[in-house]
């Protein structure tokens, strides 16, 4: 579909809800550009850079970085992009970062992806990672073609240190209390839209069916 108005969203869910594989597919359909908080910060890691060795730490313990590093880094890139439609993964995840973004923009549509915590945890930890690429496989459910290898490239798979148990316990809670009041700030808004479900692949539909109608709504409000 092609966009005639600049269209804003994020898309809100535990980790390990499937929000990666969600944004990606949106991003491809429908041509927004694809913002992940934690890609930006794994990247910043992997490079070395000085705030990936500060932050490097606490993200492995399954920490929320700092409101406002957070929110310099995220608002910078979108002022790199602003004529472009985007989607925003993992970024507002505190009603704080939530604020210092409506202070910018205003949010089309925000797409919440409902998954049950007993479901993302057998999930997370049975996670496997091809870190140039960001393929993610599921030894459960999406395994690997040969075991312990990515498909593409059969260059070795690693588990994220933020993956083992004990954080995937830590990274839920901080959901919980600092992510779910976000759900809260945008149902006040009007722009909440909540998705259901225990497999990416049922959800999906959903999502795409619900952004058509959206973006064609959209689209003829402009033309
Ligand atoms: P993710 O890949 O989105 O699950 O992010 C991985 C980790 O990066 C999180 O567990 C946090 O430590 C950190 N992180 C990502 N996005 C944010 C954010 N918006 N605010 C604070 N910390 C974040």
């Amino acid at each position: 579909m092609v966009l005639q108005r600049i269209f804003r969203a994020v898309i809100i869910g535990p980790p390990g809800s499937g929000k990666g594989t969600v944004s990606g597919r949106i991003s491809k359909s429908f041509g927004l550009k694809h913002i992940s908080s934690g890609d930006i910060l794994r990247a910043n890691i992997n490079a070395k850079t000085e705030l990936g060795l500060l932050l490097k730490s606490s993200i492995d313990r399954g920490q929320l970085v700092p409101d406002h590093v957070m929110s310099r880094l995220i608002l910078t890139d979108l002022r790199a992009i602003e004529q472009s439609s985007w989607l925003l993964d993992g970024f507002p995840r505190t009603v704080t970062q939530a604020d210092s973004l409506d202070q910018v923009y205003s949010v089309d549509t925000v797409i919440n992806l409902n998954v049950p915590f007993h479901t993302i945890k057998e999930r997370l930890t049975s996670r496997w990672t091809h870190l140039p690429s960001g393929r993610v496989y599921n030894i459960d459910f999406n395994p690997p073609k040969v075991p312990g290898r990515d498909d593409v490239t059969g260059e070795p798979l690693v588990q994220r240190d933020d993956d083992t148990p004990d954080t995937v316990t830590r990274r839920l809670k901080a959901y919980e209390t600092q992510t779910e009041p976000v759900l809260e700030y945008y149902r006040s808004k009007g722009v909440l839209e909540t998705f259901s479900g225990t497999e990416t692949n049922k959800i999906w539909p959903h999502v795409e069916t619900f952004l058509h109608k959206k973006l064609s709504v959209l689209n003829h409000s402009v033309a």
